[in-house]
């Protein structure tokens, strides 16, 4: 079946979807985008990334022309049309279309679109295997707090993991883990710290970061944010790293560096059981 997808106010066939070839987020990644989790055709963490979807959008100087009961009817709606019981929903807003110049209009009018993916998001089987990592030097913008579109330098790193025969790359700036390619990245040292990198513009603020932190207390871990380095993540005693779409994922191999005995930890097992259980008793 052809998915239903949002253009600029329309509901069309995906095959019959189009945006400007002069739209802004093609030309110049003059665009930003959220992705919320769906199960049981109801929104995992949506308060979060709508709030995250505000900043981005404010940072950007791009109006959001939706009041907040509007978009939340629209993530409904391409549920129902979509007939979507698991997967994701995503939504791109660029700047919109106009003849090419660095320079632009202020009353400009944002090109708006959402689509979905179907995906059995509770039945990942790299839950039961975790992920190896590369580590990739950082080469990303400084504004990496914005949820922008240019994503081409992430598709490299891990296009370039994949060649390794990696799942993922995580970005390394002076010696300190940034984050995931599309995730963030957290250890478990072997006192039971929970140790992720503080927010700062040098990563983006993810939503299921702020809410596997808020769970950490009912593992017993104390949470540290802090930059840490990747001798410290291929010393810990358990990596993960947590998405929108994947949650609570472990590591298992950072380069060379097994983690513990190589197999995905207990507190990232509990930390990913937690999280659906307490997101889904929350989701809308
Ligand atoms: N960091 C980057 C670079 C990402 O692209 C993402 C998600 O796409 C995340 C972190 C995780 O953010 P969230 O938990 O809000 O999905």
């Amino acid at each position: 079946m052809s998915r239903i997808v949002y253009v600029n106010g329309r509901w069309v066939p995906e095959e019959q979807a189009q945006v400007s070839v002069f739209d802004r987020g093609f030309l110049f990644a003059d665009a930003i985008y959220e992705v919320t989790a769906v199960i049981d055709r109801k929104l995992i963490d949506y308060a979060g990334h709508l709030a995250r979807l505000k900043r981005s959008l404010e940072a950007l100087s791009i109006p959001l022309p939706f009041t907040d009961d509007e978009l939340l009817g629209l993530h409904r709606e391409i549920v129902a049309r979509n007939e979507l019981e698991s997967g994701l929903i995503y939504l791109q807003i660029s700047r919109g279309a106009a003849d090419r110049d660095f320079l632009f209009a202020a009353d400009m009018a944002p090109s708006i679109v959402m689509f979905t993916q179907k995906k059995n998001i509770l039945e990942n089987p790299k839950w039961k295997t975790g992920l190896t990592v590369k580590t990739m030097p950082e080469g990303r913008w400084m504004n990496r707090q914005i949820k922008t579109v240019q994503l081409l330098y992430s598709s490299m790193m891990k296009m370039e993991a994949e060649r390794a025969g990696a799942d993922d790359a995580f970005l390394v700036e002076d010696g300190y883990i940034t984050e995931a390619t599309s995730s963030n990245v957290h250890i478990v040292t072997k006192d039971r710290r929970l140790v992720t990198r503080h927010l700062s513009n040098a990563l983006l603020h993810g939503i299921t970061r702020a809410s596997v932190l808020s769970l950490a207390k009912e593992v017993a871990l104390q949470v540290e944010e802090r930059a840490f380095t990747v001798l410290e993540a291929c010393d810990a005693a358990e990596v993960f790293i947590t998405s929108a779409s994947a949650f609570v994922m472990p590591v298992v191999r950072v380069d060379d560096a097994v983690i513990a005995d190589g197999r995905p930890g207990p507190i990232s097992q509990k930390l990913l059981e937690i999280y659906i259980k307490d997101r889904m008793a929350s989701a809308i």
